[in-house]
């Protein structure tokens, strides 16, 4: 998917007005929200800020919604973000994103969301390969149009560039500190703190190339990444359809082998996925999407071994 932009500059800093500034985290479970609000609330407390976070968890499973609400300033009266006052709404799902748009601030706000797609399943009525989900219809430059300061990126794309598709929410916190005021090493030590012991550098990459996005989308609104340019409707491609199945990061938890239409899934002598019928497997990708552990990619391919996108 291409990466769009808009051509405003950050908003202004409204703690230096001595008001509460406010910033509202939404994503679907599994996806890092609250990682990224605790980081936020923490560091708002080393700058000696007042902070008040609150948050609500769907189900840990992607598909259920998950947001928080950070404020902070010299002196915060309330946890919770009145509609319309969101200075910074980062949304870490497209549709996500696109829902909580009414908190964001009309005429300052600024509008961070990733592109990715986490399609819950009862929007899945067809289960045919190429069949469209009831999903949110609006694009990006529709949405970047409507706000004052508005941006859309592929994390998990340019995550697995970096060599760890899981740092997508790392991106998008390297984003958020673009559209804030705090030091780059207060942000850097802050994190440090809260990412799995090991993780540590590609965090810190992840962060920055986040960070430098905005600040390159900034410098040159044009700037786009190169969207995958297919020259033939993709049903009249002939495509192979690959699984690949990350088995350290399957825990078990049996969604895709109960969601697959096909019922070409099961768990293994190790209770970890697999694919045990690939004839039957129509490509249709919502295991991929329901898999709250990013542990199924499903790959199209073309005669040439070429990876189509829909
Ligand atoms: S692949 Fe994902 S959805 Fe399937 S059993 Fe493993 S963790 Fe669960
Ligand atoms: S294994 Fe995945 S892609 Fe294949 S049919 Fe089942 S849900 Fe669809």
């Amino acid at each position: 998917m291409s990466v769009e932009t808009a051509n405003t500059e950050p908003s202004a800093a409204a703690v230096a007005e001595g008001r509460t500034r406010n910033v509202l985290i939404v994503g679907v479970g599994g996806q890092g929200v609250i990682m990224i609000s605790k980081v936020l609330a923490l560091l708002c407390q080393t700058q000696g800020l007042q902070v008040k976070q609150s948050e609500v968890h769907g189900m840990a499973k992607r598909g259920g919604v998950v947001f928080s609400h950070v404020r902070y300033g010299e002196e915060v009266w309330s946890p919770t973000i009145p509609m319309g006052e969101a200075d910074v709404l980062i949304a870490m799902e497209w549709a996500e994103g696109v829902r909580w748009l009414p908190f964001l601030r009309p005429d300052t706000g600024v509008f961070i969301a990733d592109t990715q797609q986490v399609i819950p399943p009862f929007a899945c009525r067809n289960r045919e390969f190429h069949a469209n989900p009831t999903y949110a219809t609006e694009t990006p430059a529709e949405i970047i149009d409507m706000v004052s300061d508005g941006f859309a990126l592929n994390a998990g794309r340019m995550a697995e560039g970096l060599g760890n598709a899981r740092a997508a929410n790392t991106i998008l916190l390297g984003t958020l500190s673009a559209a804030m005021d705090f030091p780059l090493d207060e942000w850097l030590s802050v994190l440090n703190q809260f990412v799995p012991k090991g993780t540590e550098e590609i965090n810190r990459q992840a962060f920055l190339l986040g960070r430098e996005w905005i600040e390159k989308i900034r410098e040159d609104p044009k700037e786009t990444a190169p969207a995958p340019v297919l020259k033939q409707p993709l049903d009249q491609l002939d495509i192979n359809v690959r699984l690949e199945i990350t088995r350290e990061w399957c825990k078990s938890c049996d969604i895709c082998v109960k969601l697959c239409p096909e019922r070409c899934l099961d768990l293994d002598e190790q209770q970890i996925v697999r694919l045990k019928d690939p004839a039957a497997c129509t490509g249709c990708r919502i295991c991929e999407w329901l898999c709250p552990d990013f542990a199924i990619a499903v790959h199209h391919e073309n005669i040439e071994n070429t990876e189509v996108t829909a």
